[in-house]
């Protein structure tokens, strides 16, 4: 990731709330098409395992000459790094980290700030991690293993009808 997505990164998810807006009215008056793109994907360590899973070519075939809004809804909620990993039930909205807490309000609160920045930053699609209980578009994890459905923030995007693919 260059330094300039990674500054972009920086700022949005610091504590600094105001510095995240201005960076969003930067992003939306750049004149470009805006995609978000998965933290992770682009090379950031935000994953629950400290790891990423970063994706050069699929960023370059789905997001092209595209301003890049690099997004992790679980940092956003607070959930830090690393941190337990979470299912999310059949029902969408139940999630369960592996400690056996009940984090669905949490997880919902970092997909609707992300849905948020996505807004104010005038995104029109997103590249998002496949399996992801926030980022998955076909899989997540379930509490009794991968499973056909969408994650949190997924949800609330196609919801405003916004496309979304993953990187698979
Ligand atoms: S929440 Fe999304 S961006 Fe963050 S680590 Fe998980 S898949 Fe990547």
């Amino acid at each position: 990731m260059n330094r300039e997505l990674e500054q972009r990164y920086r700022l949005l998810h610091g504590s600094d709330r105001e510095a995240a807006r201005a960076e969003l009215e930067r992003i939306a008056a750049s004149g470009k098409e805006v995609v978000i793109v998965s933290a992770c994907l682009l090379g950031v360590r935000c994953r629950f395992d400290g790891k990423d899973k970063q994706d050069d070519p699929a960023v370059a075939r789905v997001a092209g000459e595209a301003e890049l809004l690099p997004l992790c809804p679980e940092v956003l909620a607070g959930f830090g790094v690393p941190r337990p990993a979470i299912t999310l039930a059949a029902d969408g909205r139940t999630a369960t980290d592996d400690r056996g807490q009940d984090v669905s309000a949490q997880l919902d609160a970092g997909a609707g700030l992300a849905e948020k920045f996505a807004a104010l930053a005038g995104a029109t699609r997103a590249l998002l991690k496949e399996r992801s209980p926030s980022c998955g578009s076909s899989q997540v994890h379930g509490p009794d293993g991968l499973r056909d459905g969408e994650g949190r923030f997924t949800a609330r995007l196609r919801k405003r009808g916004l496309p979304v693919v993953s990187e698979k």
